[in-house]
């Protein structure tokens, strides 16, 4: 389920340096994400990221694009070719990821 942005979002930017994966941008009339690039955060952190900082509480699931934590992780690594210690961390299961944070 990769995650969306409402329309509740104030432009603030604080969740842009926040997404490992560079899937936030900056649209016309709120911030977005890609959803191709977004991993909600699986590998590394146990929460979204974005939702995190979001003043507004407008970073949400977006159930329109249920996702399992396998194809996360795949993507994870799909975007970080080069990154062995995001690679090794998910080899060995055990990563930080949404789906296991209590
Ligand atoms: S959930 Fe994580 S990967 Fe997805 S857009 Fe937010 S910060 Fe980026
Ligand atoms: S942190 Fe929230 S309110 Fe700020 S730009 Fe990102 S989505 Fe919008």
């Amino acid at each position: 389920m990769a995650t969306t942005i409402t329309t509740d979002c104030i432009q603030c930017g604080a969740c842009l340096p926040e997404c490992p994966n560079e899937a936030i941008s900056e649209g016309a009339e709120s911030f977005q994400i890609d959803p191709a690039r977004c991993t909600e955060c699986v590998g590394f952190h146990e929460k979204e990221a974005c939702q995190a900082v979001c003043p507004a509480e407008c970073c949400v699931p977006d159930p329109s694009r249920p996702e399992t934590e396998a194809l996360l992780a795949a993507r994870a690594i799909a975007l970080h070719p080069g990154d062995a210690a995001l690679r090794a961390r998910l080899g060995s299961g055990s990563f930080p990821s949404r789906f296991r944070a209590n």
